[in-house]
Parts: C-alpha cells; sequence; structure tokens
C-alpha cells in the first residue's frame, strides 16, 4: 500500500481507503473479515457515512483492537436514529447520534470530525446557527475530535466554508463523470472543480474522494453516462491524480471485493491509464492537461504529467508546488521539443508549446 501525508496534520493515509455505504446490507460474518482484510492489507482510512446504523457495531468488531492504527472520519449531521442513513441539522439529534457511534465503535475519540454534507449556503447557515459547528470546536478542544473536516458536492459551498472557518480534509465527490458534466453530482464546471482541487492542495487541505465510480456507473457499458465502462482500477486512478487528493473512499462487501481494491497497487501503468475520458470530455475540456501522462515517455525524461500539475499549482499561488518542481531532475526547461506529446494527448493539449510557457513561468 501506498500512503499519502496530510500536509495539515502530518496523517500518514493509506490511497486507498474504505466507504461504508453498502457494507452494513452485508451479513456480519461477511463484514468483519472484509474489515479485517482491508486493515491487513494496509488500508488505514475509514469513512463512517455509513448506509445504516448496522455498520458501527460491524467495525467496532471488527477493528476496534487496532484502533490506534487506522483513522476514522464521523460525520456531524448523519443521523441513524431510525436505523438507516438520514441527514440532520439539529444539533441533539446530532449529538446522540455521535455517541452512539462512539459507542459502538469501542472508542473514545474521532481522528476526522466532518461538518457533514453542505450543498447549500443556508445549509451553512443553519449549522453555524444551531450550534453544530461550535460543538465540533468544543469536541476538538476536549481533545476527542482531533481534526476538522467538510463534506459537500458544491464547488462554491467548499470555498465559503473554506473562507469562513478552516479545515484540515475534504471529502469531495470525484470521477471523470462529475469533472465533466455528467451525473447526479456533477456540481461545478470542469474549471470551478479544478479550483477545488488547487486551492485544497494549495492550502494543504487533503482531499478525500467520495464516489468514485460514480455509484457504479462508470463502471456499467449501460449505465455510464457515456455509454462506455471504465475499469475501478482507472477510476481510482484518475481521482489520485487530482491535485490535493490523499485517499479515494471506494466500498467494499466482502473479503474478494476487498482483495480488487488491494490489487490497484499492483497494476501495470497501462491498466491504469484513463486517457480514453478525452473521448467523452466535452469540446471546453480539450487543450487542457489533466496530468493523464498518456503521453509518455517523453525522450528528454520529463515526468510531463507532474510538471503540468506542479505548473497549475504555482498559478494558483502554491509556493511549495514551485519548490517542488524546481527539485524535479527534468523540467520544462529540459524539453527538446519533439513534438511526441503533441500527437500523443488524447485532450489535444499542445504540450510542447505549453512547455515553453512552463518554462518561461518557473524560470
Ligand atoms: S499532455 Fe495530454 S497526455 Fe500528457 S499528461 Fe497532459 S493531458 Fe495527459
Ligand atoms: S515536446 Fe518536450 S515534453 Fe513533449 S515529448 Fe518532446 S521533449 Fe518531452
Amino acid at each position: 500500500m501506498r500512503y499519502r501525508i496530510n500536509k495539515k496534520t502530518g496523517d500518514r493515509i493509506s490511497e486507498i481507503g474504505l466507504g461504508s455505504a453498502y457494507i452494513p446490507e452485508t451479513p456480519l460474518n461477511t463484514a468483519i473479515p472484509a474489515l479485517r482484510r482491508a486493515y491487513e492489507g494496509g488500508i488505514n482510512y475509514y469513512d463512517l457515512a455509513a448506509g445504516s446504523a448496522k455498520a458501527f457495531p460491524m467495525y467496532g468488531e471488527a477493528l476496534a483492537d487496532v484502533r490506534k492504527h487506522i483513522l476514522y472520519q464521523i460525520h456531524f449531521g448523519a443521523d441513524y436514529s431510525n436505523g438507516t442513513y438520514g441527514w440532520s441539522l439539529d444539533l441533539d439529534t446530532i449529538r446522540r447520534s455521535v455517541d452512539k457511534q462512539l459507542k459502538e465503535l469501542h472508542t473514545d475519540y474521532i481522528d476526522y470530525g466532518f461538518i457533514h454534507c453542505q450543498d447549500e449556503i443556508t445549509d451553512w447557515e443553519t449549522y453555524l446557527k444551531n450550534g453544530v459547528y461550535d460543538c465540533i470546536l468544543k469536541l476538538k478542544e476536549q481533545g476527542v475530535v482531533r481534526h476538522i473536516g467538510l463534506s459537500s458536492h458544491t464547488p462554491a459551498v467548499i470555498h465559503r466554508i473554506m473562507d469562513d472557518v478552516g479545515i484540515d480534509m475534504l471529502m469531495f465527490s470525484i470521477n471523470p463523470a462529475y469533472d465533466y458534466g455528467q451525473g447526479e453530482f456533477a456540481n461545478g464546471t470542469a474549471d470551478e472543480r479544478s479550483e477545488v482541487y488547487r486551492r485544497c492542495e494549495t492550502e494543504g487541505v487533503g482531499i478525500t474522494v467520495m464516489k468514485p465510480f460514480s455509484g457504479g456507473q462508470l463502471l456499467s457499458d449501460h449505465q455510464s453516462p457515456f455509454g462506455r465502462a471504465l475499469t475501478q482500477y482507472q477510476c481510482i486512478r484518475y481521482a489520485l491524480d487530482r491535485p490535493g487528493v490523499l485517499t479515494v473512499l471506494p466500498g467494499a462487501q466482502s473479503i474478494q471485493e476487498v482483495e480488487e481494491l488491494l490489487r490497484y497497487e499492483d497494476q501495470p501503468e497501462e491498466t491504469l491509464d484513463y486517457s480514453v475520458v478525452a473521448s467523452f470530455a466535452p469540446p471546453q475540456a480539450a487543450g487542457k492537461c489533466v496530468y493523464c501522462n498518456h503521453c509518455k515517455p517523453c525522450p528528454a525524461g520529463i515526468d510531463i504529467g507532474l510538471v503540468n500539475k506542479y505548473y497549475d499549482l504555482a498559478k494558483a499561488g502554491d509556493k511549495l508546488a514551485a519548490e517542488h518542481y524546481r527539485t524535479l531532475e527534468k523540467n520544462a526547461s529540459d524539453c527538446i521539443r519533439c513534438g511526441h506529446c503533441d500527437c500523443r494527448c488524447p485532450f489535444s493539449v499542445r504540450q510542447s508549446e505549453r512547455m515553453q510557457e512552463i518554462r518561461a513561468f518557473m524560470e
């Protein structure tokens, strides 16, 4: 398992995490070995916005003895009082729900306490007015909540909340369908969504990815909004390539499904290549580098995707990205303008020209 560091908190987080939307539907004697296998396979990050209340005792039984080695993100606003997932802005309901979750998880602390599912500015105003955010802050002072997160599907709301309060982690819905305006949570334009990724990377806020397969739709020829399926490995790689992303949180309901996710770590580059999404992308996406590296190999040895990522971040004011760029063994100054990347890029990026632009900016 590869790990990424949350720059704000220093936490070392597995690039494959686990979501909990579907595991409560699984019998205990299947769910518990699956959760245990995830842990043994190196997964140390678990989202607990579960599909039903059954998830919490499952996690408690499977992972209580290794609690100090794993990280939970728990949502202030997810309510399970009737057994299944519900959404609430009411402080007492939220407190009761979180207390019960902690008890059933056999833990007394929360690694990431999340401001849960904010997709309207009015929801955020109500959240503040009802004292839910103050409650999270108080629990942080008491050491019950270690870090604060936010989950949202909506770029404008994310910016507003990041302007209003500090967060240490963002949970955002990322997949090629949403980024190109297709699907239920395709909120914001491609540029607005990229702006969220860049802001998080620049400010050191890690991103955990929900809905990496668009609820499974992207994995099916019939349901994919593009009329063509991607593999789960292509979707995971796509999400992990976005700036700021630390971990992707797909669901799994059995040891076999966990094993399938873990095999991501051993996939060859050609299996992970998601450049086929260029054929789905709307015309306005043409000419924008998505860091897929499909244009490799570069005869000058440049990591073209990485150079472009650092450039976009540096342009957005990320000084650290500019520093990282300068430590690269090969960068835009090494481009010999052979044009190989121009021919290979499925997104019609005129990369040889862009390398000159990058060189001028960075120097
Ligand atoms: S230039 Fe094209 S192929 Fe190369 S990394 Fe960017 S988007 Fe991918
Ligand atoms: S044009 Fe430059 S960046 Fe592109 S493949 Fe040739 S040397 Fe590499």
